[in-house]
C-alpha cells in the first residue's frame, strides 16, 4: 500500500501523520468531575494499547476536574468540545494535549478565532471532527443530505479557514455513521489536502456489528494507505475499541502482534480446535511481537495448511502434532495440548 503523505502534528509524546505509526485513541465514558474512575479508565485504557484518550468538557464545572484528569494520566489526553467556545480556551488552560472541535457548532468565526488564538500561542494541535450528524445547515441544504461532498466541503472549508487564521496545526476526520460514505469521504479529502487524518465510522453500533462496519471502514483506508490515528467507535467499554483498533492494524501488517490462525473445523477435526484457539488468544494476544500460531484440527491438512506459522498444532487420532514451520517436530496427549503449545510459543 502506498501511504498517503501527511504533515505530522505533536500531540505530548505522540507524533500524528508524517509516516510516525498509526496510533490508537479511544473516549473515556465516565463521568468527567468523577477523576478517579476516570483515570482508572485510562490506566485501564493505556495497559491494553491506548496511545491517545479524549475526554469531554461539558460544562465549567467539569474544567477543575479536567486538569487534574491530564495532570495524572499516562497518555496525551484531548478535550472534546462542543458547543461553548471558552470550554475550549479553559482546556487548553487546564493542559489539554490537543482539542477537538467542529467549527460548526462553535458559533461564530470570531469564536472560532479565539480558540485558534489560544491554541497556536500554546502550540496545542486541533482536530476538525466533521461528523454528519452536524454539517452547516447551508451545505445539507446544497447537496440534499450529509453527503460525502457536503462532509469533505466542510472540512476543508474549516482547515481552511482555520489556516487562514494563520493556524496549521490541524488534523482532521469526517465522520459519517454509514460506512461508504465514510470511506468516500476520507479518500475525497485525501486528494485535496494532507493534513493528517484521524479514522473513525461514528455510531458504528454495539461489538460486533460495529466491529464490522469499523474494521470495513477503517481496514479499507488504511489498505489505501490513507489514515495516521484511528478511533474504533463501540457502544460498550472503551478497552474493547482498543482490543478492535490493535487487531484492525495487526490485520494489515501495521502493527506486530500475535496472529492466531485456526482452521473452521469439518468432520475431520479431532481436538477442541476452538477451545484452543480462545485459550492461546487469551494468553498471547496482549504480546508485542510477530508470531504466527496455527491451531487446526487435523493432522489430514493442518501443518500443510498452515505452513506459514511459525508454530501450531494439529488433531491427530490418538494424539495431536505440534509443528513448526510446517514440519512435526512432537506427538502429544490430547490431555497435554494446550501445557505443550504454551511451552513452545514461550521457547520462541
Ligand atoms: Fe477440517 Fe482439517 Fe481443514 Fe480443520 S484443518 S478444516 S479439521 S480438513
Amino acid at each position: 500500500m502506498k501511504k498517503h503523505t501527511t504533515f505530522s502534528i505533536q500531540v505530548g509524546e505522540v507524533n500524528i501523520g508524517g509516516g510516525y505509526p498509526i496510533s490508537i485513541q479511544s473516549m473515556t465514558n465516565t463521568k468527567t468531575r468523577d477523576v478517579e474512575k476516570t483515570l482508572c479508565q485510562i490506566g485501564e485504557l493505556h495497559k491494553a494499547g491506548c496511545d491517545l484518550v479524549r475526554v469531554a468538557l461539558p460544562s465549567k464545572e467539569d474544567v477543575c476536574f479536567f486538569e487534574k484528569i491530564v495532570k495524572y494520566s499516562p497518555i496525551p489526553v484531548i478535550a472534546d468540545i462542543h458547543f461553548d467556545f471558552t470550554l475550549a480556551i479553559d482546556a487548553i488552560s487546564a493542559g489539554a494535549n490537543k482539542i477537538r472541535i467542529n467549527p460548526g457548532n462553535i458559533g461564530s468565526n470570531d469564536k472560532l478565532e479565539k480558540i485558534v488564538k489560544k491554541a497556536k500561542d500554546n502550540g496545542v494541535p486541533i482536530r476538525v471532527g466533521i461528523n454528519s450528524g452536524s454539517i452547516e445547515k447551508k451545505l445539507l441544504k446544497q447537496y440534499g443530505g450529509p453527503t460525502t461532498e457536503a462532509l469533505v466541503e466542510s472540512a476543508v472549508n474549516n482547515v481552511e479557514l482555520i489556516k487562514n487564521m494563520g493556524y496549521d496545526n490541524v488534523v482532521v476526520s469526517l465522520k459519517a455513521s454509514d460506512v461508504k460514505t465514510t470511506i468516500n469521504a476520507y479518500r475525497y479529502f485525501s486528494k485535496k489536502l494532507n493534513n493528517p487524518l484521524h479514522l473513525g465510522v461514528t455510531e458504528a453500533g454495539t461489538f460486533l456489528k460495529g466491529s464490522i462496519k469499523n474494521a470495513i471502514g477503517i481496514g479499507s483506508l488504511l489498505a489505501d494507505g490513507i489514515g495516521d490515528t484511528i478511533r474504533v467507535s463501540l457502544t460498550g467499554p472503551p478497552v474493547d475499541e482498543i482490543k478492535v483498533g490493535k487487531l484492525i492494524l495487526q490485520s494489515l501488517g501495521l502493527k506486530d502482534g500475535i496472529n492466531v490462525i485456526s482452521c473452521p473445523t469439518c468432520s475431520r477435526t479431532t481436538i477442541d480446535v476452538q477451545e484452543l484457539a480462545q485459550r492461546v488468544e487469551e494468553e498471547f494476544g496482549g504480546l508485542n511481537k510477530n508470531l504466527t500460531i496455527a491451531v487446526m484440527g487435523c493432522s489430514v491438512n493442518g501443518p500443510g495448511e498452515a505452513r506459514e506459522a511459525d508454530i501450531g498444532i494439529a488433531g491427530g487420532n490418538d494424539k495431536a502434532l505440534i509443528f513448526r514451520n510446517g514440519k512435526v517436530i512432537k506427538s502429544v496427549k490430547e490431555i497435554d495440548l494446550l501445557k505443550t503449545l504454551l511451552e513452545e510459543i514461550n521457547n520462541g
